[in-house]
């Protein structure tokens, strides 16, 4: 998937069905590492504040933890602060929107200075780039008249706007969601924001290897987030972590959310391109049951955890 698309498969799970299930089942993979280095809080596109994101993960015994919101550094401070209070290990974290080719990509970046000002620039710039977009975005739908409700497209991205400092996709697909104009939140990625759909705009990200590159100055540790999501073939994938590799990124996510079936060809690649493995549930919402935080399971014997390059207190 090109974009902040985590929704999934909506539905996957049914209601009411696999309570009991799921919790046998989180018990089981409950903090096989201890890891969870991929939580998003409402300073992007989650709903929690990250106070809460960290009582969650401490409620599966997480113990070293990183906020990795998209395109900001915002929530640092205050995920500091509660695992400090909770005794979890924490390394600053960020998601950055990068493209590859036309492809929207997203690296992780872990263990860095937040107020590096190379990393505070390319901040800044993805969101100026997400805010006119989502303007853009909104334009084009309010020509089509479809949001068909009671506001704008463009209303709706001035209130998104107003509380958030960064705008994503996914919260003008709330909005939609909201106002009526669909009924779940890949229905309005369906029917309005994705390619193909009325208001779909291509975003115009820096490269991957500048977001690899940046994070680096910054003192960090580069990783590409979820291989997989990404529409590409597997040629087009090899060649990508190639570049990745080159440009200086460390590791690739083999244990991404719930996503087991894939952990052994992730392992694979993180092998023939010399990358560590990370693991991370990617969590934005509690009421998303299929990824919750620190529920992973354990990264394989046969690929370096990434976190081994992190400046931990012994
Ligand atoms: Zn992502
Ligand atoms: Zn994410």
């Amino acid at each position: 998937m090109s974009t902040e698309v985590w929704v999934g498969t909506a539905g996957e799970t049914g209601a009411g069905e696999t309570d009991a299930r799921r919790s046998s089942d989180a018990n089981a993979n409950a903090n096989a590492d201890g890891v969870d280095l991929h939580l998003h809080s409402h300073h992007s596109d989650g709903v929690l504040a990250p106070a809460q994101v960290v009582d969650l993960a401490a409620k599966a015994s997480v113990r070293l933890l990183a906020l990795t919101d998209h395109d900001t550094v915002a929530g640092l401070e205050e995920t500091r602060a509660q695992c400090n209070a909770r005794g979890i290990t924490t390394v600053p974290g960020v998601e950055l929107s990068a493209a590859w080719h036309a492809q929207t990509v997203h690296v992780l970046g872990f263990d860095f200075d937040p107020a590096n000002p190379a990393l505070q620039k390319y901040l800044t710039d993805v969101q100026v780039q997400r805010r006119e977009r989502l303007r853009e975005i909104a334009r084009r739908l309010d020509r089509k008249r479809i949001a068909g409700v009671q506001h704008s497209a463009t209303e709706l991205v001035a209130e998104i706007e107003a509380s958030q400092t960064v705008i994503t996709r996914t919260h003008l697909a709330r909005a939609l969601v909201a106002a009526g104009a669909a009924r779940s939140i890949g229905e309005a990625f369906k029917r309005f924001l994705g390619r193909g759909a009325p208001g779909h705009v291509g975003s115009t990200y820096p490269s991957l290897a500048s977001a690899v590159e940046c994070l680096k100055a910054a003192g960090g540790v580069a990783v590409l987030a979820h291989p997989l999501r990404y529409t590409l073939s597997a040629g087009a994938r090899r060649k990508m972590l190639e570049e990745f590799r080159a440009a200086g990124g460390s590791g690739i996510e083999v244990v991404c959310g719930n996503a087991r079936a894939h952990v052994d060809g992730l392992v694979q690649l993180a092998r023939r391109f010399g990358l560590d493995g990370s693991v991370g549930s990617d969590f934005h919402d509690p009421q998303i049951p299929w990824n919750p935080p620190g529920r992973l399971a354990k990264l394989p014997a046969s690929v370096s955890p990434v976190w081994r390059h992190f400046r931990l207190p012994n």
